[in-house]
């Protein structure tokens, strides 16, 4: 994913999660017009037999597109509301290290719902296996749109292009 695409009013068209495309669907919204550019990337250029382009970084929508303020449930919404730490043993986990643990474990008829579903390393997922006497430190809690939002800008996001930074103030 390479390009920021920005609503025509210069925010995000959405941060959770970040409107990012691909080079390829950029340079299908700079070929139909959809959208004008504002960044490109200096060193990174794309050829096809008959063109050549620098590939845009940032770009601007032409027509205002409605914002959505749901979020998903999902094991990357859990562990951004846990802000990727363990919550049995508090270590800091990764995208690729975080397990999701059912608090209630499915076994015992636990759902996947935001209040039973918690982040875990691996370690303590494995300690807890089915026992639904471990439980998190925390319990599992159902944020809102804009409680994700501040987690993700607390931990910052991952800038494929330098100048994104300006626009996720
Ligand atoms: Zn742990």
């Amino acid at each position: 994913m390479s390009c920021l695409i920005l609503n025509s009013d210069a925010a995000p068209v959405s941060l959770l999660p970040l409107s990012i495309v691909s080079w390829e669907e950029a340079i299908r919204y700079l070929v139909t017009d959809k959208g004008t550019v504002l960044e490109w990337y200096d060193d990174w250029v794309v050829r096809s037999a008959r063109w050549q382009t620098n590939v845009p970084a940032v770009m601007i929508l032409k027509e205002y597109q409605k914002k959505k303020t749901v979020i998903r449930f999902s094991k990357q919404n859990i562990f951004l509301r846990d802000e990727y730490k363990c919550q049995y043993c508090g270590i800091n986990v990764t995208h690729r290290t975080a397990t999701l643990d059912h608090v209630l474990p499915q076994s015992h008829g636990g759902k996947s719902v935001w209040d039973n579903c918690t982040t875990a390393c691996s370690n303590c997922n494995s300690k807890k296996g089915n026992n639904k006497r471990i439980v998190p430190q925390k319990a599992p809690w159902k944020p809102t749109y804009w409680h994700l939002v501040d987690k993700r800008k607390k931990l910052g996001w991952e800038l494929a292009h330098p100048s994104w930074a300006n626009y996720l103030e």
